[in-house]
């Protein structure tokens, strides 16, 4: 690694010889492990203890960094190996301490579990955790107030008046906010400064996030949910370490449950961080939370803009941010005081990162969880098959809400077999779901229809040669975006307009859209049902939380009957007058030979359904199928969710596929299909034998090609009593991938492409 020649070391000198004071200081940095610095004279007063943020030199450069624990708390087996010491001599000294509060005991030892379970630099990891500008202190921001007096030959008009009475009493604001607030040009702002009659100002540091208070609003509860909620009251406010499932049906109430959990927490002073699996949820959640708390809790996603990214960072290691709500992320922000964790919507696939450091956040909750002895409290209505076998081997708690809160009943699943009920030729929606969709809305409810599939169609194909429009760097076909009028690809985001004639053939008009998309659907509805109001919701046609919220509350006031959209319409969301849910293609998630395909179509379908009938008025849902005799439609139609996933156990017991074994994949990507292959091969050759453990591949990625990188797999299946990362080291110690290869491991994979 390049690290060796940045700072000169002598790995030959013996470590103990040492006398100079050092420390350890682990930088944001994929290098294998902390480096030593010395501490200088005149920060030997300061005490560099463990945690505390310095710069230090890097090469030319200055580099913030942690001064890290001398003793690792991992087993030595998961442990990376000691950096070589470093003679007395070329020791650099660290350049300043940083006025910022030290990154708490639990989040370094989470930085290195975490760094040891995923096989990642700890560096890397450690980049999580500062990643913010709150480390890299900047000048203040400075906003605008009015001057004090006037300029005497002030030119007045009526937009500078506007200005300056907003500006007076608010500032100081940022150019931006007053022209927003004024209804302005930010040239009126400009204007009054250059006269004199604006200052600028540096602007106060932020107020605190509000306290939430405990007592502002708490629901009464009813017989289940009071138990529920009893019971996690108490591990809140007993403290120390356990997981939770709270497991109820869509509607249950499950939401409110754990809010009384936080106002447990609250009570006790301590800190609870509530991780979401879509941050687009954010906004129907924090208006929730301050009807029950009085006050919003702090919020934390990759789209903070970096003031608000600083100020949260900080204020959550300063102990004056109660409660989180944020993305996966939010575990690696510094909580001195962690006091809960809830992890909403456990079962959903998004909580594994899959690029940078690959991690699960839901199980890295629990480590979070168990490294600060707190309770963690997993959430769902269709529990993974992990959780719920941890909840049979008796490591997790369980409990269950059986019924919708108020009497609203679970909504009636029908399957449309589509053999039967064709819809018209060129179209999609039989006729069943049709009729429904004019009688529920005729009633004055809302329907919403569901196809987890952006874009208008997913292949565009020549009538005349056959051809099929491919992304010149995948292995993936372009899907066209008719809005848009672009072909593009899913996985590399490459994009050209729609050719007017086959690029194969020549031929003009030729070129067919195959199969629907959600855009697709939507111009089929529109000329279904020209009277109803339509809503579409999907990732690419709502950019970001503040767009949601909105189709949000166009919905919530009833401005709209039929929604249409893509997974994020799946997702926890309360719809009271929305009574009809039709899924436009249920088989959609069976193929591809994923192992968990089935477990989560049965999952995302039931989150779909769960939207129907929350209120007063029963709800319906209809799953166009083309195999209504499938176990996934039958385990939806009957509802027994704990029959199906008992068969889904049965079926991945024998082979002790997760969670009754261990599974790692390694990928091999390369310039070159000779350089992917050579070192997949090598890989195959090296790999580990031995009781309970089995190696499959090397084999092409069903991604074979992905941003023009040739891609090779290797899956390593294990009894659930092998440790894989010790394995996995020296396995992977043993192969030099070859020149432009790099291989990536993914520990407890998701996903097989
Ligand atoms: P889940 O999270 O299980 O889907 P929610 O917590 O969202 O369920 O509850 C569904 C709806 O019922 C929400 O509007 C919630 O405010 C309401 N609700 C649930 N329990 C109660 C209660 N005890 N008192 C008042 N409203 C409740
Ligand atoms: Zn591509």
């Amino acid at each position: 690694m390049a690290h060796a020649s940045l700072d000169k070391r002598d790995p030959t000198r013996k470590p103990g010889k040492t006398t100079r004071p050092r420390v350890r200081v682990l930088l944001p940095l994929p290098f294998p492990g902390p480096f030593d610095y010395a501490v200088p004279d005149s920060l030997a007063d300061a005490g560099l203890r463990p945690g505390a943020i310095v710069a230090v030199p890097l090469g030319r450069r200055t580099e913030t960094g942690v001064v890290w624990d001398n003793d690792s708390i991992l087993p030595p087996e998961f442990a990376p190996p000691p950096m070589p010491a470093v003679a007395d001599g070329r020791l650099k000294p660290v350049t300043t301490l940083l006025d910022l509060p030290p990154l708490p005991d639990g989040l370094r030892r989470f930085v290195d579990w975490v760094a040891a379970y995923t096989l990642s630099p700890p560096g890397m990891v450690l980049a999580m955790a500062l990643r913010t500008t709150a480390t890299t202190p900047t000048a203040p921001v400075l906003g605008w107030t009015v001057a004090d007096p006037l300029p005497p030959d002030l030119r007045e008009t009526p937009t500078r008046r506007k200005v300056l009475e907003i500006v007076s009493p608010h500032g100081p604001l940022t150019a931006a906010e007053i022209a927003r607030r004024a209804g302005v040009g930010v040239g009126v702002v400009r204007g009054l400064a250059d006269a004199g009659a604006l200052r600028h100002t540096p602007m106060a540091a932020p107020a605190a996030f509000a306290l939430p208070d405990p007592d502002h609003g708490p629901p009464v509860l009813t017989g289940q949910q009071a138990d529920a909620a009893h019971s996690l009251r108490d591990l809140a406010t007993r403290g120390g370490f356990s997981v939770t499932l709270l497991e109820g049906v869509t509607g249950s109430g499950k939401t409110e449950i754990y809010m009384e959990a936080i106002a447990a927490c609250l009570a006790r002073g301590r800190q609870a961080l509530v991780l979401l699996p879509e941050i687009a949820l954010s906004s129907q959640w924090t208006g929730r939370f301050a009807r029950r708390f009085g006050a919003e809790p702090a919020l934390w996603h990759s789209d903070l803009g970096p003031r608000l990214r600083r100020i949260t960072w900080r204020a959550v290691a300063d102990g004056e941010a109660p409660v989180v709500v944020g993305a996966r992320s939010a575990l690696f922000l510094p909580f001195p005081d962690l006091g809960l964790i809830i992890v909403d919507e456990e079962h959903e696939t998004a909580f594994k990162q899959e690029d940078g450091v690959t991690y699960h956040a839901r199980d890295m909750a629990v480590v979070r969880a168990r490294v600060a002895g707190a309770p963690v409290v997993l959430v769902s209505a269709t529990p993974s098959l992990e959780t719920l076998a941890n909840v049979g081997a008796g490591r997790y708690r369980h409990l269950v809400l059986t019924a919708r809160h108020g009497g609203a009943t679970m909504p009636e699943v029908r399957t449309i077999d589509m053999r039967a009920h064709p819809p018209e030729r060129g179209l999609f929606l039989s006729p069943v779901l049709t009729e429904a969709i004019t009688a529920a809305t005729g009633r004055g409810e809302q329907a919403m229809l569901f196809l987890n599939r952006r874009g208008y169609a997913p292949l565009t194909l020549c009538r005349t040669c056959g051809h099929r429009m491919q992304c010149p760097n995948c292995t993936a076909w372009l899907v066209e975006h008719r809005v848009r009028q672009i072909l593009t690809c899913h996985h590399c985001g490459y994009q050209e307009p729609v050719p007017p004639a086959c690029p194969q053939c020549n031929a003009e008009a030729s070129l067919t859209p195959i199969g629907p998309g959600v855009e697709r659907i939507t111009e089929e509805a529109r000329a279904t049902f020209p009277d109803l109001r339509i809503q579409v919701m999907a990732s690419d046609t709502l950019p970001g939380p503040a767009a949601t919220a909105d189709a949000v509350a166009r919905i919530a006031r009833r401005e709209i009957d039929l929604v249409i959209g893509t997974q994020i319409v799946a997702k926890g969301w309360h719809f009271p007058h929305l009574t009809l849910v039709g899924v436009v293609d249920a088989d959609l998630g069976l193929g591809g030979g994923d192992l968990r395909a089935a477990e989560r179509t049965v999952q995302l379908l039931h989150q779909v359904a769960g939207r129907a009938g929350r209120a007063e008025a029963p709800g319906q849902v209809l799953l166009q199928s083309y195999t209504p005799d499938h176990p996934v439609m039958q385990a939806l139609v009957s509802g027994d969710f704990e029959a199906f996933m008992r068969q889904e156990a049965e079926q991945r017991r024998p082979g002790f596929w997760p969670p009754f074994g261990r599974l790692a994949a390694l990928i091999v990507s390369a310039d070159t299909p000779a350089a992917a292959d050579a070192t997949a091969r090598a890989l195959g050759h090296a790999a580990p034998h031995g009781e309970g453990l089995q190696v499959l591949g090397p084999a092409p990625a069903p991604l074979a090609i992905l941003r023009g990188r040739h891609r090779r797999r290797l899956l390593l299946r294990t009894r659930r009593d092998v440790a894989v990362q010790p394995l996995l080291r020296h396995w992977l110690s043993l192969v030099k991938p070859e020149r432009g290869a790099r291989i990536d491991v993914d520990i407890d994979p998701v996903s097989f492409l």
